[in-house]
């Protein structure tokens, strides 16, 4: 079962606090998109757990009773915490912690081969 709770996060992407839809799958974060720039994270929270190994990112990943400006902030500075130059960088790397999806649909600077 899936819910998602609407929150403004700084986006990765944007470089500015942007509003978000933040998913959760069950009990956990399963995804975080941008509503801006279509910018998606999905997390995979035991791979995060295995590289972090930290109890204040299981309290991040829970789903909450209800968005604080505490469990806000920590979003975006969990989001601040990710390799995420990945934003940037090839594929292969952010599939090391998260998968990073952009919405080709929403993107404005399509690139092109070549
Ligand atoms: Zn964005």
């Amino acid at each position: 079962m899936t819910e998602s709770i609407d929150a403004r996060l700084k986006c990765l992407h944007c470089d500015r606090e942007t509003d978000h839809t933040i998913t959760y799958a069950g009990p956990y974060l399963n995804k975080i998109r941008c509503k801006e720039c279509g910018v998606e994270i999905a997390l995979d929270r035991k791979r995060i757990m295995e590289t972090y190994a930290s109890d204040a990112l299981e309290r991040v990943l829970s789903k909450p009773q209800r968005m604080t400006e505490e469990l806000r902030g920590d979003l975006t500075a969990f989001l601040g915490s990710l390799p995420v130059r990945i934003l940037t960088k090839p594929y292969r790397v952010a599939k090391e912690i998260v998968d990073v999806v952009v919405d080709p649909a929403n993107d404005e600077n399509d690139e092109k081969d070549g």
